[in-house]
């Protein structure tokens, strides 16, 4: 682990060119994102205007929580509303009054449109104006856009923060601020405020919040750090309200988090032995839970299929501080302000893609023969099948993997399918 790569000096290395693939893809859409967003944002409620499909692909995305009263429901667009044949807007009214009637606990309501709103073009945003007005004083509407047309499934998550910076206060001043972005599970959350408060970096806001009013300003103090690798739009309109994105590696990992810290660190003026005192601790304990796993990865080959924008940070974690060998990252979308020190830090020989063209990157998987494929859920059985070893890259949004104390689970999430390939050849 070296320390002097985490001092970011604006010379990163113009590494690995980046081969864009345009075909077929098979990645889940926006709706998907609901599953860890409603997890978060505790008092509001994801209404998805869509089809059949897109209930079921919610319920089955969430399909391992059973609630009696849950947070997401899909009001279905019959063939008469496809048809023009019925007032779409009567109906919502009616499907929201009933949300509103049954759940007082309620503070946000999100209008989700999907593929067939999207193509009928009902316009959620008027709908979601109306519907302020008519419930103003009581429960905030905001519209996004879930559809798979055109987005991948982390994409959801940014268009959903994206929608809601618009209704952030102006701080009203130049005074610092930090926002982090991006959903981070509760107790990542914490560990973080901790080690921000021990830095003394403040204030500190996290968006999403747990409570959908949890609206932070924001004006040219501000300060971003990105947590998560897909919010790149949020991002754009957060510098178009004078806000300033820190340049920083994603915290996964003991190397990465260190560099994510030490971003804020800088942009504070954190003097260097503060910054030891405060995260020596932690990541010597982030270091020893990741070596606790390098011999079962050390030499394995890894490939990525683009799926959740994850892509590039893993790898970096996996290759630098595990000893894997990268084969191929894909990547569904390529954001250069976000990922450029990620990508400074990988070697420079690896294949990087963006986008996806399904059948001839499923031939170099079977062609390379890697290790371990990480890759989306339907691609996974079919792989298995011809004695592949995979990993659902779902499965790490749904798991806490951010930060130090994450660094050793992060790093076991890889070793898991390796130890079950070895005990069924035993
Ligand atoms: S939004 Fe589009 S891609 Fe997603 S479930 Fe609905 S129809 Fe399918």
């Amino acid at each position: 682990m070296n320390e002097a790569v985490l001092a970011w000096d604006g010379q990163e290395k113009a590494v690995n060119h980046l081969v864009q693939e345009r075909g077929q893809r098979a990645v889940f859409c926006g709706l998907t994102s609901i599953v860890w967003l409603h997890r978060k944002i505790q008092d509001a409620f994801f209404l998805v205007v869509g089809s059949r499909t897109c209930a079921h692909l919610v319920q089955s995305a969430a399909g391992v929580m059973i609630f009696a009263e849950p947070r997401f429901a899909t009001a279905v667009l019959s063939d008469r509303d496809l048809a023009g044949m019925a007032d779409c807007n009567e109906e919502l009214d009616r499907v929201v009054g009933q949300v509103v009637a049954r759940r007082s606990d309620i503070k946000t309501i999100f209008l989700v449109s999907s593929c067939p709103s999207e193509v009928i073009k009902l316009d959620l945003g008027n709908a979601a104006e109306r519907l302020r007005r008519t419930y103003a004083g009581k429960i905030n509407f905001v519209d996004y856009s879930g559809s798979g047309i055109e987005t991948t499934f982390s994409q959801g998550e940014d268009s959903c923060l994206q929608s809601l910076v618009k209704q952030l206060p102006d701080a009203g001043n130049e005074d610092p601020s930090l926002l982090v972005l991006g959903t981070l599970s509760d107790i990542v959350e914490d560990q973080f405020r901790r080690l921000f408060e021990g830095l003394g970096i403040g204030p500190v806001s996290f968006f999403p919040g747990r409570a959908a009013g949890d609206l932070p300003p924001v004006g040219p103090g501000t300060r971003l750090l990105a947590a998560q690798p897909y919010v790149n739009e949020t991002v754009r309109s957060l510098q178009a309200r004078g806000a300033t994105l820190l340049r920083a590696p994603f915290p996964y990992g003991a190397e990465g988090s260190q560099g994510w810290f030490r971003a804020a660190a800088d942009a504070w003026q954190v003097p260097v032995t503060r910054f030891r005192e405060v995260i020596g601790a932690p990541l010597e304990r982030a270091r020893l839970a990741v070596s606790q796993h390098q011999s079962q990865l050390t030499g394995k080959r890894i490939t990525f299929l683009p799926d959740s924008q994850l892509e590039l940070p893993l790898a970096r974690f996996l290759n630098r501080e595990c000893g894997m060998e990268l084969v191929e990252i894909g990547t569904p979308l390529f954001e250069q302000q976000l990922m450029q020190v990620e990508k400074s830090l990988l070697p420079e020989t690896v294949r990087l893609t963006e986008g996806q063209d399904l059948d001839p990157q499923l031939d170099r998987v079977r062609r390379d023969r890697p290790d371990l494929t990480v890759c989306g859920m339907g691609i996974a059985n079919p792989l298995e099948a011809e004695g592949l070893r995979t990993k659902w890259s779902i499965e790490l949004m749904f798991t806490p993997i951010q930060g130090f104390e994450q660094a050793g689970d992060l790093a076991g999430l890889f070793t898991r399918p390796l130890t079950r390939e070895a005990q069924l050849k035993v």
